[in-house]
Parts: structure tokens; sequence; C-alpha cells
């Protein structure tokens, strides 16, 4: 599962942005990248670490106040720089891909349609230069661009078939990410309290990447799309209705990602399990039925037994059920 990270702010934003990849590294990953606004469009991308793209990033000068980052697990293409996110819109025409960007954008998950939707688009004559699915978006968004990157994103999810986490911002609107969530998860961080020369929001795909940066964290629903500017911010539901989400204090706890003294996330994986599982049951007061959902008692009270379906990871999970019930 690859990892998105995004930011709104009056200062430069990428070591946040970096060291928000670095906490996500923890999901694996093949390639990784991050754009930032810079007077246009500018990004570094690699095949290579984390760590690799920080030395990029700086030895480049790459700085902004608005970006957005990724780490690619490729579905669609292989794992190289050309493939790897942020994507660029540059409009149309065979020379297009030597103008200057104008929309970033990074996705998380998979395009079902991808193949009749860039049909569509070369026909209207944007021209490809990776082998993703997610190139689709950038240019479907570009397309319907009119000013607003807001309305652009909520014309293009409403063409897309499949799950999707998405991050974009666009040169024309310097202090704006817009975001949207079906499938993949997104949370949306609001810094810098009220105080509006430090206000920044941000886009992550768990809290965590935020960690020591904000606790502040609004988990968006299912279909939730996001409008993100300095210190202000606006979600919409998917059929385009205004709505509030509760803003939860999190104390993401940086540690928990990092590798610490471990070889590897796998090794680090296996060695906590044991803690894990007691963080897990913690908040639990016993095996009641209600673990099994509300009202679960009722249920439970008219059935005779229980086929449990599993197999794999799920097996194990079914062997407790089984146990519990
Ligand atoms: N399907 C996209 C790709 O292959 C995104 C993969 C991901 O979730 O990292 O580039």
């Amino acid at each position: 599962m690859c990892g998105i990270v995004g930011a709104v702010s009056n200062r430069n934003i990428v070591p946040i942005l970096v060291q928000g990849l670095q906490r996500l590294e923890y999901r694996g990953y093949d390639s990784c990248g991050v754009a930032v606004y810079a007077d246009g469009l500018k990004r570094a991308r690699s095949t290579s670490r984390v760590s690799e793209l920080q030395q990029q990033v700086s030895a480049e000068h790459i700085e902004g106040g608005t970006g957005i980052a990724h780490t690619r697990w490729a579905t669609h293409g292989a794992p190289a720089v050309h493939n790897a996110h942020p994507h660029f819109s540059h409009g149309t025409g065979a020379d297009s891909a030597a103008r200057p960007g104008r929309v970033a954008l990074v996705h998380n998950g998979i395009i079902e349609n991808h193949d009749e939707l860039r049909a569509a688009l070369q026909a209207k004559g944007y021209v490809f230069s990776s082998q993703t699915d997610t190139e689709v978006i950038v240019h479907l968004m570009d397309s319907l661009y009119d000013g607003d990157l807001f309305e652009a994103l909520q014309g293009a999810v409403a063409q897309l078939h499949g799950a999707y986490a998405i991050a974009a911002f666009c040169k024309d609107e310097p202090h704006r990410v817009v975001g949207a969530r079906a499938g993949s998860p997104l949370i949306l961080g609001v810094g810098g309290g009220l105080d509006q020369d430090h206000a920044e929001t941000f886009l992550a795909s768990d809290a965590m990447a935020l960690a020591g940066v904000t606790d502040q964290i609004v988990y968006l629903e299912e279909g939730d799309q996001v409008d993100l500017q300095l210190g202000k911010y606006w979600i919409f539901s998917r059929d385009g209705q205004r709505v509030e989400r509760p803003v939860k204090t999190v104390h993401a706890h940086s540690g928990a990602a990092e590798l610490g003294p471990y070889r590897h996330y796998m090794q680090k994986e296996i060695f906590e399990q044991p803690r894990a599982i007691g963080d897990t049951l913690e908040g639990v007061a016993g095996i009641v039925p209600e673990l099994f959902g509300d009202g679960a008692w009722r249920t439970f009270k008219d059935t005779d037994s229980v086929l449990i379906l599993a197999c794999g990871t799920s097996y194990y999970s079914g062997c407790t059920a089984k146990y519990w019930l």
C-alpha cells in the first residue's frame, strides 16, 4: 500500500513531506517522489529509498509551501522513474511534454477504466509519458480545468471506476491542494491553530505521517472530497454536499513508524506482535457479544451454529472468532 502526503503552508514544506514519506515507508514501496509549487511545478522522483529522494531535493534546491509527495507500489507500469508519482499534466499537442507542468497529482489505488479514459484523452491530444493508470486522472483534471481545481477534481472523480486516494495541486492556484478518497485511506491534518501566519493544512494516508507536525486530524469518510487552502478546508461528500467531519486529537507516536533496531519492517512487525495484540485488546472489557457488532446477542440467541470461511491471515482470525464464540 503506497503513501500520500500533501500540504499547503507559508513555510517550506519539503522537509515535512519527505519526513512524512519516511513515516509511511513501513507500508512498502518501489519508488517515491515529491512535487512543489515554486514559480511553477518542480518535482524529484526516485526508484531508490526516501533518504535518496531527500538528498535529491536538497541538491536540486526544491523548496515550496504547497506540495504533494508519494511512495508508490506499482500496479500499472514498471517501477521506473517515469512511472513514479507525482504525475504532471502539460496540456495537449505533440510538443506538450516539453511544456512546464500545470496540474500535479499523486494517487493510491487502481483505476479500472483507465484504458477507455486514456483513449478519450489521447483523442483530445493528451500525450502520456507513463504506463500508469494514474496518469489518466491528471490529464482528465487538466481537460476539465477552468480556473477552479476543486471543480476539476469533482468532474474527474465522477468518471473514475476503481479505488483511489488522490492529492493534487495546480500552478494556477498555488495555495490550494485538493483530494478525494474512495476505497483507499486519506486523512486531513490541521496545523498552526488560528494564527493565520502559521496556519497550514495537510493530507496524508495516515496520522503517523504527520506525527510531530499536527495532532489535529480529520478522518475522511468513503467518497469524501476535500479542498485545502492556507489554514482553511472544506469537505464534501460524494454527492457534492458540504459536510462537517469531527477534528480528533490523535497522539500518533512517530517511533511506531520508524525502523528502530530492526533490519526491515517485516522483522519489526514480527517482534511487535505481542505488544500490538495487547494494545488491540486493551479497550476490550471482556469477550462479550457486542464485540461482534451492535445487538449481536439478539442474533446469537437464535443461532445454532456459525460457519466461518477464511484462508491465510483471515483463517487465523477465524480461529480466534471460533474460540470467542
Ligand atoms: N496504480 C498506481 C500506479 O501503478 C498507483 C499505485 C499505488 O497505489 O502506489 O502507479
